[in-house]
């Protein structure tokens, strides 16, 4: 399968314009999980590759920082046209290593790419200050990259994150040492592979391997930024080896969102969008609606179409035209399974699935869409994040009620809500305490707005120009006349 997807890839680490082995040798493979079959093997990196790979990043960062952001904008639309020319490969690549529908991928990729051209355009216009610096002196201030920064991504959107993550960081200057999940390495050394005749070497450098490399990265003395995506726990494992040497931080982690639905709204279109946004990419998104809160008088009208949104998905094999395959591995189908076992255990009503699809191809990792009922909001599996297609329904009374429940977790990332009436909608969205509020429609993130969490769902912001200042420090300087 790989051979027709890739004919000729060698999937190794991607270091100052060349592929190669990690010095070790050690290979790993990550599996598709619709067969539980391994894909290709991957060199497993160390401390030493990374080393390598930030080197390589270090000198290019010399050349790559003095272009002007026109020409580093241009390098980045070349390299996103040659995405673009490669997005077949590209999507089939992200459907093997992460059991995502073939549509859905062909949408990550796209994404991705669109992100980079964004990045590559609005750098462009960042421009320094000139505040007022008094009468006897001229004060402007420079916005400068950081130089070698390191963009460490979970399993779950490979190529989109890689787009938010290193278009900002190129698009103003810095240079790049990702490191992909080891379950979906694919995509993205392909992606690094395609710049090799549109970035210069070293530019963009991709390294393999297990935390260990990770924490290689996120704690290396001249990597001097840091973007993690990924789960609380290792969030701040990489937060604590950052600080050895105080390097920055971005840090987009889970997320436990709820989807408001208030007596006014137009309850068809909310059951739609509802289970759209708990059952997409298979729950496996950061910003999944998965607490839906719906008020007691539409509760009726709103299951009838919520539950039948639910049992009409399809499921199969992800390069069919379905709307779920499996989820991305073994280990994470098993904590999901255990989490609809430890629902059941808490008390909570299986109002729909829980069990294994019956047209799931048979040894792949395969959840069927599930909803709860009977949710008490301090059961684990209304504050913990499943990361699967398990949703589950509450029903609320008042206003205050809906949004204590909202805020009632340690994350902060995302939320719905469905409202005809203007003021509840601006009431909700200064009320939620989440980055994003999606009213009358969910996952609304676009290139220009910010994405990022409250408490624990995360410290910075990805997309907008917000990620651009991410990547860049500012420097003051203030030069007195002689008058
Ligand atoms: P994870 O935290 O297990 O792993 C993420 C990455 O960190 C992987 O590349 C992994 O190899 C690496 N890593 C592991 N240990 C490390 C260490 N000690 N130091 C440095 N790197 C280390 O997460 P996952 O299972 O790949 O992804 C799922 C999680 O990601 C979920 O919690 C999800 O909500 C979150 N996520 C958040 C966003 C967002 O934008 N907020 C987007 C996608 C996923």
């Amino acid at each position: 399968m790989i051979s027709e997807v890739s004919e000729g890839a060698t999937f190794g680490n991607y270091v100052d314009g060349e592929t190669i082995p990690s010095a070790s040798g050690k290979l790993f493979a990550p599996e598709d999980p619709t067969i539980a079959e391994p894909i290709a093997d991957v060199p497993e990196s160390d401390a030493g590759d990374v080393d390598d790979a930030v080197a390589a990043a270090s000198d290019a960062f010399e050349s790559w920082c003095e272009l002007t952001p026109l020409d580093r904008g241009d390098a980045l639309r070349e390299w996103s046209q040659v995405l673009r020319d490669n997005l077949d490969e590209l999507a089939r690549l992200t459907t093997l290593e992460v059991g995502k529908p073939i549509a859905a991928s062909r949408a990550d990729v796209e994404t991705g790419i669109r992100f980079v051209e964004y990045y590559a355009s609005v750098a462009a216009g960042k421009e320094g200050r000139v505040p007022d610096g008094g009468a006897d002196a001229l004060a402007y201030v420079e916005e400068e990259p950081y130089g070698v920064t390191g963009q460490i991504l979970p399993w779950n959107y490979p190529l989109l994150l890689l787009g938010w993550k290193v278009g900002a960081a190129l698009a103003t200057g810095n240079t790049c040492v990702v490191k992909p999940a080891e379950q979906t390495p694919l995509a993205t050394i392909r992606a690094a592979q395609l710049s090799a005749d549109v970035l210069p070497d070293g530019v963009l450098n991709v390294v393999n391997g297990f935390g260990e490399t990770g924490a290689a990265i996120s704690g290396h003395d001249d990597v001097r930024k840091v973007s993690f995506t990924g789960s609380v726990p290792v969030g701040r494992e990489v937060m604590r080896s950052a600080a050895a040497d105080v390097t920055p931080v971005t840090l987009e982690l889970g997320g436990k969102n709820p989807f408001l639905v208030f007596p006014d709204a137009d309850v068809g279109d909310a059951a739609e969008t509802a289970a759209a946004a708990g059952l997409y990419n298979n729950g496996q998104s950061c910003d999944s609606g998965t607490r839906l809160l719906i008020h007691e008088d539409v509760e009726e009208e709103f299951l009838d179409a919520y539950l039948d949104a639910v049992s009409s998905r399809t499921v199969g094999d992800p390069l069919d035209d379905v709307e779920q395959g499996p989820l991305c591995h073994r280990e994470h189908w098993e904590s999901v399974k255990e989490y609809i076992e430890l629902g059941r255990e808490e008390g909570a009503t299986l109002l729909a699935g829980g069990g294994r699809p019956v047209d799931a191809p048979k040894d792949g990792y395969y959840v069927e869409p599930t909803v709860f009922g009977d949710v008490d909001p301090d059961m684990r599996i209304a504050t913990e994040e499943v990361f699967g297609p398990v949703q589950f329904v509450m029903t609320f009374a008042e206003y205050e009620e809906a949004i204590d429940v909202a805020n009632g977790t340690d994350y902060g990332l995302a939320s719905g809500v469905f409202t005809r009436d203007i003021s509840r909608a601006h009431r909700a969205a200064s009320d939620l305490e989440a980055g994003s509020v999606w009213v009358n429609h969910y996952f609304g993130t676009v290139p220009g707005t910010p994405f990022g969490g409250f408490k624990q769902s995360g410290i910075g912001r990805e997309c907008g120009s917000d990620a651009l200042d991410e990547y860049t420090q500012t420097k003051s300087v203030r030069i007195a006349l002689d008058r």
